[in-house]
């Protein structure tokens, strides 16, 4: 389980809805870096983790929700490298039993579920004082791998493409993966997150943030943030809510591109761009890039939740 898939596969599919406006859509399969650490937590996980081997630290402590991809890619990733892991869980009736978070206690990931109260402390400085007297000295990740170290990785994305894409499109919960791309996109694309969460208006500040904590030039920030583009319309009605709509989609992106998507980030971001295309009506000569950053560990969570097989 620890072969990682590096450079992940950049691949030209069929989809006809973009095809016959004149879009070749391509798509980086970050999902197939690795079975259990997929995806864009890889990626933010990697800087990370070197940083807590490097700081001789041997336990990572990180938060989220009960079907988070990221307790999933942590406890994996941990396991890989001989580290201890500790998954601070919110909701005190998270079901432990559920696919993500079994797998991460296979891992050896010591689970604590919180309050939904407790949950908000999480960035509380006097809060994770009272975790390292719980638990001893660890090496925090935040919530969602969302830091620099997080963004550098991400970034690696935009390093490893072997064409030139006119548009890029990538899933945002905490927009930490748009901000790497943001930040290495040399080639001037133009870069489109799209929200999973609902009023996720708000995303594009956390993207100015690590652009200007990176250039610290107005100029430069201006620059590159005049090529990020936020899509907030295309949640579903929040966050990990699926609705029969979406699910038809997901079924009829897959059959005719050959690629499974995720219902809570990917297939949100699959629904956007098709939306963009129709929209705007003329991009013909374009080559457009979906980036798949993963999330299938969550799949089998959310049909259990929703009582329903997608695929
Ligand atoms: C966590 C996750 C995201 C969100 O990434 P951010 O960097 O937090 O915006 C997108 N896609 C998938 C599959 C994820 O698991």
């Amino acid at each position: 389980m620890s072969i990682f898939r590096l450079p992940s596969p950049e691949q030209q599919v069929n989809y006809k809805p973009l095809n016959k406006r004149g879009i070749e859509l391509w798509i980086k399969r970050d999902d197939l870096i690795h079975t259990e650490v997929s995806g864009n937590k890889w990626r933010k996980l990697k800087w990370n983790i070197a940083n807590a081997i490097q700081n001789e630290n041997n336990t990572l402590l990180t938060f989220g929700g009960a079907f988070s991809n990221h307790i999933a890619a942590t406890a994996a990733a941990a396991k890989i490298h001989g580290l201890k892991s500790i998954g601070i869980i919110r909701g005190e009736d998270a079901d432990l039993q559920n696919p993500t978070l079994s797998k991460a206690s296979d891992c050896g990931m010591k689970l604590q579920l919180i309050t939904r109260e407790e949950y908000r402390r999480i960035n509380d400085r006097d809060y994770i004082e009272l975790l390292r007297h719980q638990f001893g000295s660890f090496y925090l990740i935040p919530q969602g791998g969302e830091n620099y170290y997080g963004v550098q990785g991400c970034g690696e994305i935009m390093s490893e493409l072997t064409h030139a894409y006119n548009r890029i499109f990538v899933a945002c919960g905490t927009a930490t993966t748009l901000s790497g791309l943001a930040i290495a996109n040399t080639s001037r694309s133009d870069i489109y997150g799209v929200s999973a969460l609902k009023g996720g208006v708000f995303l594009i500040e956390n993207v100015k943030k690590f652009v200007s904590k990176t250039f610290n030039d107005q100029e430069t920030e201006r620059e590159i943030l005049s090529k990020v583009h936020l899509l907030t319309d295309y949640h579903c009605g929040g966050y990990a809510k699926v609705t029969p709509d979406l699910i038809e989609f997901m079924r009829n992106f897959t059959s005719e591109s050959g690629v499974e998507l995720d219902p809570v980030y990917t297939a949100k971001t699959a629904l956007g761009m098709e939306a963009l295309a129709e929209e705007k009506g003329d991009f013909s000569e374009e080559k457009w890039l979906f980036i798949h950053s993963g999330g299938m560990q969550g799949l089998q969570s959310i049909e259990r939740k929703i009582g329903e097989k997608i695929y």
